[in-house]
């Protein structure tokens, strides 16, 4: 299955998020978005299904369906 999210690094700010948490990883119901380290910048890894519950989740508006 394709992966349809795509992670813009230019807006992608891990260090506004609460502890450097990525806030859409949290919310992917099957951990598809990686973060290696807290206020590193996450990365999709290929198991998006598309589901796009992560895309609200990021406060800078980082993810969206490519
Ligand atoms: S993708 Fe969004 S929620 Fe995740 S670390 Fe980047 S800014 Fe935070
Ligand atoms: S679209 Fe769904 S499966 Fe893909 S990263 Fe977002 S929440 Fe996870």
């Amino acid at each position: 299955m394709p992966q349809v999210i795509v992670l813009d690094p230019a807006r992608c700010r891990p260090g506004l998020c609460p502890q450097g948490r990525c806030q859409a990883r949290r919310r992917c119901p099957i951990k598809a978005i990686y973060q290696e380290a807290t206020y590193e910048r996450p990365f999709l890894g290929g198991l998006c299904n598309g589901c796009a519950k992560c895309l609200g989740a990021c406060p800078q508006r980082a993810l969206r369906l490519g």
